[in-house]
């Protein structure tokens, strides 16, 4: 037997996954942005590029593909620098260009509960404006779409500004100093961090290292008078929304891009990886991917099956869109099969939703079946009926038939629909 990779998972019923996808599609498109579709196939430089060489998806979680001519290719493990990418490849003028894209992303991580090497994420950009009207829009929308869909569930909003690339450069060396200060408590892994991505500290999972750094000087205390307008601005109007966040000076995120806003979404009720969903501005990026543009932006991600993970518990208070009427043909012998085909095929053109059973079942089995399967309906098709050109239908919710000529049949299921 051959089995599915490790981390990657069958989806034998997707109707929570469509729910949460059609959901958030809709809620766009509300908002005005566009679709796209990019490639799940990019060049590795893209990535190394972007996030950063010191970041554990280049590091460690990268599934290379293959090398061709120089070029590495890998499965995308973030949808932000390929919109990027293709927001400059293709020279769009949108002033801003909001766009949103799902679909599949891979990390090698250790697989575990909410953590999979294959994962599906909604990813929302709004590209070319620096104006902090847009951060506050993109989180007051996503903590509506949040509240609506998770209801009874509890999240928290958490925030945090880490000022523009100047502030961060500036703040490096108090840090560094706080660091040295504490030096001889640090994991080893923040020693190495403190060398080489100083900020990445505050990802430490170390509980030592996490509650050394509660003392730990805040970037949003050392911005620019531009960045700190910025930044009362975002927390003024977020509670002006009544958008409530709790300040975390310690939130960095991941990835080497972000500048500004950064903020995550977060559910006590999803184990060790506690966030669904995260975002911030990025407004270095373009020059990251070689870009002499500025393209101030503002993006985030949310998992869909981390948010599967939250609603699976409360599946009977979700309202699924509802199921067409099943109807199901049985046709009682070999020789009532092909008009039941011919039946099936003016039903499926009349768009009623409909099934044919061709298994050679007895009747009394194949009736069993279609109650099981939910059919609205049960045409029975036996040979006194192919005779006559009649279809006896039974109706399977009060057990009463009727019999219609074959000519009446597509007529008389519409109107019972
Ligand atoms: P984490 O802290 O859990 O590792 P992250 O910071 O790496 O998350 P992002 O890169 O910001 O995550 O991705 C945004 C969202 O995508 C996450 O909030 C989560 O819902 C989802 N996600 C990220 N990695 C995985 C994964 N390996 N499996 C399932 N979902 C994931
Ligand atoms: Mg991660």
């Amino acid at each position: 037997m051959i089995s599915r990779i490790k981390g990657t998972h069958d989806l034998l019923d997707v109707k929570l996954f469509n729910l949460i996808v059609d959901q958030a599609k809709h809620l766009l498109q509300n908002y005005h942005f566009s679709e796209i579709i990019t490639p799940i196939l990019e060049p590795i430089e893209l990535y190394k590029r972007s996030l950063g060489l010191e970041t554990d998806i280049v590091s460690k979680e990268m599934f290379i593909v293959s090398s061709e001519n120089e070029e590495t290719i890998c499965l995308r493990p973030e949808a932000t620098a390929a919109t990027m990418r293709a927001f400059l490849e293709h020279s769009i003028q949108s002033n801003p260009w909001k766009v949103f894209s799902c679909g599949p992303l891979f990390r090698h991580e250790r697989p575990q509960k909410g953590r999979y090497r294959q994962f599906n994420q909604v990813n929302i950009e709004i590209i070319n404006s620096s104006a902090i009207a847009h951060d506050i829009q993109l989180i007051t929308m996503l903590e509506r779409f949040f509240g609506q869909i998770l209801k009874r569930d509890s999240f928290a909003l958490a925030l945090n500004f880490l000022g523009c690339y100047n502030d961060r450069q500036s703040f490096k060396g108090i840090l560094q100093n706080f660091l040295i200060s504490i030096q001889d408590q640090l994991c080893s892994q923040c020693l190495i961090r403190k060398e080489k991505n100083i900020m990445r500290v505050f990802d430490c999972k170390n509980q030592t290292c996490q509650a050394l750094y509660a003392q730990a000087p805040q970037i949003a205390q050392h911005v620019c008078a531009s960045c700190a307008l910025e930044w009362q601005q975002l927390q003024e109007q977020l509670s002006l929304l009544s958008v409530s966040f709790n300040y975390k000076p310690q939130l960095v995120r991941g990835l080497d891009y972000y500048d500004k806003t950064v903020f995550e979404f977060i559910s006590d009720n999803l184990g060790a990886q506690t966030a669904f969903c995260g975002g911030g501005r990025y407004d270095a990026l373009p020059q990251q991917l070689g870009s002499d543009q500025q393209v101030p932006s503002v993006g985030a991600a949310f998992g869909v099956e981390r948010l599967m993970l939250l609603l699976e518990p409360h599946l009977n208070q979700l309202t699924f869109p509802v199921q067409p009427a099943l109807h199901v043909i049985i046709p009682f012998t070999q020789e009532q099969q092909r008009l039941a085909l011919l039946l099936a095929d003016e039903m499926h053109a009349a768009n009623l939703c409909t099934d044919v059973f061709v298994e050679g079942d007895s009747v009394k089995s194949m009736l069993r079946k279609a109650n099981k399967m939910g059919a609205r309906f049960a045409l029975l098709l036996g040979p006194d009926e192919h005779t006559a050109r009649e279809v006896m239908v039974k109706d399977m919710v009060d057990g009463t038939q009727e019999t219609i000529h074959q000519a009446d049949l597509v007529m008389f299921l519409k109107s019972k629909n």
